[in-house]
């Protein structure tokens, strides 16, 4: 496989932190420790944050992503957010599947597939996060379980939409906990994911697709990490709350 044929993409995930005030200043942080990056940059953010995130980040390098979107354009859906609504304001970008809303949400890879498929529609380019708890992993089932997940989320996608699909590989068992795959385990379950695409769609799909590792990356592990064969860049917890940190990620990336 030839890395020089895809973009490694640095993605902050917020998840449920920062008011629209504590936003502004960490974007603010954020923007010329990463001018130079040699990598795509990305940062998610909660819904309340993306106005100000937005206007920031304008006329810089960091693309502005949501953290979930919904199915359905609009309509009865208390509390939730369309991907044309997201289009409509500007953002780019959108985490789709990640296991906390798989976790404490209930959603399901037909739900992610549904919301992937929006999102697309929309115009938006998606990360979506596949991954293993530890039991699944104990038993032997992580290739399977990521493949189908890989499979079913990226049901009714063609190959032309795949440019606007990045790939997460995120191992629950080392989301927020500071324990990290080693990098050959990132790397064997990104290689599997990218087997999934030739096989669902051809070599030159799996070769130009930006799959990322997620899970306690840190300044301190990056750099290996990303320099793995078939591991495209990170998605970023905790680690993305700090700008120098997030920022020495991305130096990893783009040195990587
Ligand atoms: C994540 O939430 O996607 C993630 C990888 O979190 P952390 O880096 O904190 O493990």
């Amino acid at each position: 496989m030839n890395k020089a044929k895809r973009q490694a993409v640095i993605a902050g995930n917020w998840k449920m932190n920062k008011t629209p005030a504590e936003a502004k200043e960490l974007i603010e942080a954020i923007k010329p420790l990463v001018a130079d990056a040699n990598c795509g940059v990305v940062c998610c953010v909660p819904y309340v944050d993306l106005s100000v995130v937005l206007e920031a980040a304008k006329g810089s390098n960091i693309g502005v992503g949501a953290e979930n979107c919904h199915w359905a354009k609009s309509g009865a859906f208390t509390g939730e957010v369309s991907a044309e609504m997201l289009a409509s304001m500007g953002v780019q970008y959108v985490i789709i599947g990640h296991s906390e809303r798989r976790q404490y949400f209930g959603e399901t890879d037909v739900t992610v597939n549904q919301r992937v498929r929006a999102a697309l529609d929309a115009g938006l380019t998606v990360i979506l996060c596949v991954g293993e708890s530890l039991e699944q992993r104990e038993q032997g089932v992580t290739s399977e379980l990521v493949a189908m997940q890989t499979k079913i989320a990226l049901g009714g996608v063609s190959k032309d939409e795949l440019s606007r699909i990045i790939i997460a590989y995120e191992p629950i068992w080392a989301i927020g906990t500071g324990k990290t795959a080693t990098s050959e385990q990132a790397n064997e379950v990104c290689k599997t994911i990218r087997e999934t695409i030739a096989a669902v769609y051809d070599e030159d799909a799996a070769e130009a697709m930006t799959i990322q590792y997620g899970g306690s990356m840190k300044p301190g592990n990056a750099a290996e990490l990303v320099a793995q064969p078939d591991v495209d860049g990170g998605l970023i917890g905790g680690a993305s709350l700090k700008a120098e940190d997030f920022a020495a990620i991305v130096k990893a990336a783009s040195e990587g």
